[in-house]
């Protein structure tokens, strides 16, 4: 699973009297090369501090992997269709926070997507829609009114017959939270953890402003970068480049828009910073399938939030806590 690799920066830094050193390293999880950067005093706090810290994204991957029959999502349904489900402190604090993320962006972000998801997914692989009939038969088993979370008894219980929760617009965000929470507890404030774009930053590295984040990457080749400079927030980027797919001319994305049942086909690239990670995360699977409006419908609900968005036709907009960058 694992290939950690160490990049000691030969610059060494000060902070008060202690000089700090740069560490990164890198393994991956959840399918993304995960990124820990921390500045420490000596390689063994660096190195144990960010061992912990990957151990517990490699916890909350096993517990929240829609691919892994075993994981506790995964058997979450057939168990929980009988009767309320106790779920354990990780998946129902994250499903807590994705019922809420939910309502707050009208349902564009929705973790009951999972069988319209999956059959999006063999749609892109086929480059070919899905029938009528598969994308009802997949509807029928979505919808956020179908879970109920008993935030007292701590249980859930999904109402639906072979409905599949999927938490990946929001997983990768939370456990960069998780992470950055486990740094800071050691004593390693000035840390950054990167799950393939979704990101917990904490403050920022000694004598900087913040850490620099590369906004909006349409790809490799854009010619006009947006660079910001931040510290104790969560980003993430939602992006049409890699994972979209053409189907008959048409430009989908691999996020899927609730209202339709397949992919979104805004075109729009986007960066979210939020206070943390998760919303951040959930926050930019939501704009890619609101659009542009959804920027000015979402941001007076999230204080401190901004958002960094380019559109088809390059056009680029800045808006919330970042407008005018
Ligand atoms: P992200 O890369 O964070 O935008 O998340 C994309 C992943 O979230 C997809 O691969 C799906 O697993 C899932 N997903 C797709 N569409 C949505 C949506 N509208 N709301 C929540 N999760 C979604
Ligand atoms: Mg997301």
């Amino acid at each position: 699973m694992v290939a950690a690799s160490l990049a000691l920066c030969a610059l060494a830094t000060s902070c008060g009297t202690t000089p700090l050193l740069r560490f990164e390293f890198t393994e991956t999880h959840m399918g993304a090369p995960c990124r820990i950067v921390v500045y420490a005093a000596d390689e063994p706090t660096a190195r144990s501090a960010t061992t912990d810290a990957f151990g517990r994204i490699g916890e909350l991957a096993a517990t929240l992997s829609d691919y892994e029959p075993t994981s506790e999502l995964s058997r979450l349904p057939s168990v929980a269709t009988a009767a309320p489900h106790r779920a354990g402190a990780d998946l129902f604090d994250l499903l807590a926070r994705a019922q809420t993320l939910s309502e707050a962006t009208d349902g564009a972000f929705d973790p009951t997507l999972g069988p319209l998801v999956r059959l999006w997914r063999r749609a892109r692989r086929l480059r070919e829609l899905p029938t009528p009939e598969r994308m009802a038969a997949a509807r029928a088993q979505t919808g956020m009114q179908y879970i109920e979370i008993d935030r007292e008894r701590r249980t859930i219980h999904l109402r639906r017959p072979l409905m599949q929760l999927d938490v990946g617009g929001i997983a990768k965000g939370y456990a960069a939270d998780q992470a950055l929470d486990i740094l800071r507890a050691r004593g390693l404030d000035r840390a950054l953890v990167d799950l393939g774009g979704d990101m917990a930053l904490g403050s920022a590295p000694p004598d900087r402003a913040g850490w620099t984040v590369r906004a909006i990457p349409l790809g490799t080749d854009d010619p006009d970068p947006l660079f910001l400079i931040l510290a104790d927030v969560g980003v993430a980027t939602s992006g049409d480049s890699q994972r979209g797919t053409e189907i008959d001319g048409v430009r989908y994305s691999h996020i899927v828009d609730p209202r339709t049942g397949i992919g979104v086909t805004s075109g729009i690239g986007v960066t979210v910073i939020a206070p943390d990670a998760t919303t951040a995360d959930a926050l930019a699977s939501a704009v890619s399938v609101l659009g542009e409006n959804g920027i000015d419908t979402l941001l007076p609900r999230f204080p401190g939030v901004g958002i960094a968005a380019r559109f088809r036709d390059r056009r680029t907009r800045t808006a919330g806590s970042i407008e005018g960058f």
